[in-house]
C-alpha cells in the first residue's frame, strides 16, 4: 500500500516537475514574444481584416523609414491604438485595402503591427517591393522622436534581420529620398542619416 501510494507521489511530482512549468514557462514566453519591445499585433489595436495585400519577397535588402506628420505624435497605447485605427480608415479610404505601413512606433516606444513583415507594403511607391515600411507615428520636421521610441525603431529592424525579413546587410533611406515629399521630416531624416546601413541614395535594383 504504501508503495502504491509512493508510486503515485512520484508520478505526480515528476508530472509537475517535468510537465507543467516547461509549458508555463513556453506560454508565458510566447505572450511576451521575447522582444525587446512592447508588441501590439493587429487584432489587440483593432485592425480591420486586411484586403486584396499580397506577400512582400523576403528578406528585403531595404528599409524605409516614415513619419505620418498626422496623425501627431501619441504617447499612451489608447492613443496609439486610435491612431493606428485612423490611419487604416485613411488608407482604406484611398483604396489600399489596409493601412500602407508594415509597422508603425509610438511615442510610448510600442511596435504595432501593420502590414506585418510578410506583406508588400504601400508606404513609398516604387520601393514597396524591396522594403519593409516603418512609421514613426508624429510630426519629426523640427523636433525628433523620444530616445525610446528610436530605440524601439533599431530593435524592431534587429528583429527583422534575426527572423530573416530584413537581409542582414540591408540599406536604411527616409521616404523623401524615394519620392517627393518632405517625409520622415527634416529632423528625422537628419539623425537617421547618421544611423548604421543609411545609404544616401535608393538605388532601384532587381529582387
Ligand atoms: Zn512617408
Amino acid at each position: 500500500m504504501i508503495s502504491y501510494i509512493l508510486s503515485i507521489i512520484v508520478v505526480f511530482v515528476s508530472s509537475v516537475v517535468n510537465g507543467f512549468p516547461d509549458r508555463f514557462i513556453k506560454e508565458k514566453q510566447e505572450q511576451e514574444n521575447h522582444y525587446p519591445y512592447k508588441l501590439y499585433k493587429r487584432e489587440e489595436w483593432g485592425a480591420l481584416p486586411a484586403v486584396g495585400v499580397v506577400p512582400l519577397n523576403t528578406p528585403v535588402p531595404y528599409v524605409v523609414i516614415h513619419h505620418t506628420y498626422i496623425p501627431a505624435a501619441c504617447n499612451t497605447t489608447e492613443m496609439c491604438k486610435s491612431s493606428m485605427k485612423s490611419m487604416q480608415n485613411y488608407h482604406n479610404s484611398l483604396g489600399w485595402g489596409d493601412i500602407g505601413y508594415n509597422f508603425c512606433i509610438g511615442s510610448e516606444a510600442g511596435v504595432y503591427e501593420g502590414r506585418g513583415w510578410e506583406n508588400k507594403g504601400i508606404h513609398a511607391g516604387r520601393a514597396n517591393g524591396v522594403s519593409v515600411g516603418i512609421c514613426l507615428i508624429g510630426d519629426w520636421r523640427t523636433e525628433l522622436p523620444p530616445q525610446s521610441q528610436l530605440e524601439a525603431t533599431k530593435a524592431l529592424i534587429k528583429t527583422g534581420i534575426k527572423e530573416g525579413y530584413i537581409r542582414p546587410d540591408y540599406k536604411l533611406v527616409g521616404h523623401k529620398q524615394v519620392m517627393a515629399t518632405e517625409c520622415p521630416g527634416g529632423a528625422l531624416y537628419q539623425l537617421i542619416s547618421t544611423w548604421d546601413h543609411f545609404v544616401p541614395e535608393f538605388v532601384e535594383m532587381k529582387h
